[in-house]
């Protein structure tokens, strides 16, 4: 059985195509599947419509988290929830075409155990959008060890692979973890669609967050580039102390001020942003040190079977 992991926040408008448009795809072509709603905390209808939907259907189940929560904690409960022998995670607005699923699963059955949706196009992006992102992310990528900007939440993993993130206690970002986990892999390219409807959730300052807490959970190079730039500053302030101890000793005056300021306004700086790096680490410490919940469902539905 595939289990279709479906993350929604206020979605009201999507819901019912989204799952008719997938559930008629699998009959087609005889696959037995599970349909896993998770309403992240929606404001709107959206746990109203699955509700309703898994009473008129068999094979679906919806969990309502109690507050908004992100798509992060939304795929760990589908995953958690999911009783298939694979699952995928896909979005509720299908802007990940549903036909892929079905060449995933044909790929699962040849014995694939992750397999990845890789975006092609990204669809109609905002220009500026568009190019700040990709400069952005080719520049992360690099530091996350991952391809930060083809890579999607658009997934369907083996049992296997499931059990083994179910038991991760970590808040670890699901599009990185599958880089981290290893296992039989293979990449599907897929061109992003439009929204069959409503509006995306992410503003480019939220986008520029979820890349940062992506690199912190994956690699700890910024505090490396942290030490380096420590030496760096010492290998400059050897050159300039020489400089001003002969200045001193030939008896020269130093020039001025301009100087000083400079290189204490730099030196400043860099320690500045050193400091909010490794606060920054500290805080994602702090955050998994509490060990709360990473979501709380406040509901649950399931069809009677
Ligand atoms: N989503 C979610 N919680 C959130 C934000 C988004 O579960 O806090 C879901 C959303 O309902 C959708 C998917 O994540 O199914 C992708 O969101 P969206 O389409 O807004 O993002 P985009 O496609 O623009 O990256
Ligand atoms: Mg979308």
């Amino acid at each position: 059985m595939l289990s279709v992991i479906i993350p929604a926040f206020n979605e009201e408008k999507c819901i019912k195509e989204a799952y008719t448009t997938i559930n008629t795809l699998l009959k087609e072509n005889s696959i037995e599947g599970e349909f896993i709603f998770i309403d992240d905390g929606s404001t709107d209808r959206s746990y109203e419509i699955i509700k309703e939907l898994s009473e008129e259907e068999d094979n679906i189940t919806g969990l309502h988290f109690s507050r908004n929560f992100g798509k992060e904690a939304a795929i760990s409960a589908g995953l958690g929830t999911a009783s298939g022998d694979c699952a995928v995670v896909i979005d509720c607005d299908l802007q990940h075409p549903p036909e892929k699923i079905i060449e995933m699963y044909r790929l699962w059955e040849q014995g694939y155990e992750i397999i990845e949706g890789l975006k092609r196009s990204r669809g109609d992006e905002n220009k500026l959008h568009g190019i700040g992102a990709k400069l952005f992310y080719s520049l992360i990528s690099k530091m996350a060890g991952f391809d930060m900007y083809n890579s999607s939440d658009f997934k369907l993993l083996d049992r296997k692979v499931i059990d083994v993130l179910n038991k991760m206690p970590e808040r670890g970002f699901f599009r990185a973890v599958s880089y981290w986990v290893g296992y039989k892999k293979i990449t599907v390219e897929f061109d992003v669609a439009e929204r069959i409807c409503g509006e995306s959730k992410w503003s480019s300052c939220q986008l520029i967050k979820y890349a940062f807490s992506n690199i912190a959970s994956y690699s700890t190079a910024p505090m490396h580039i942290v030490t380096v730039l420590g030496f760096v500053m010492l290998a400059i302030s050897v050159i300039f102390g020489v400089w001003a101890l002969i200045d001193k000793i030939i008896g020269r005056a130093l020039e001025g001020m301009t100087t000083v300021i400079i290189i204490t306004i730099f030196i400043g700086s860099i320690m500045m942003i050193s400091l909010g790096i490794i606060g920054y680490y500290i805080a994602r410490i702090y955050e998994e040190i509490k060990g709360r919940p990473k979501y709380i469902i406040s509901s649950v539905t399931k069809s009677k079977k």
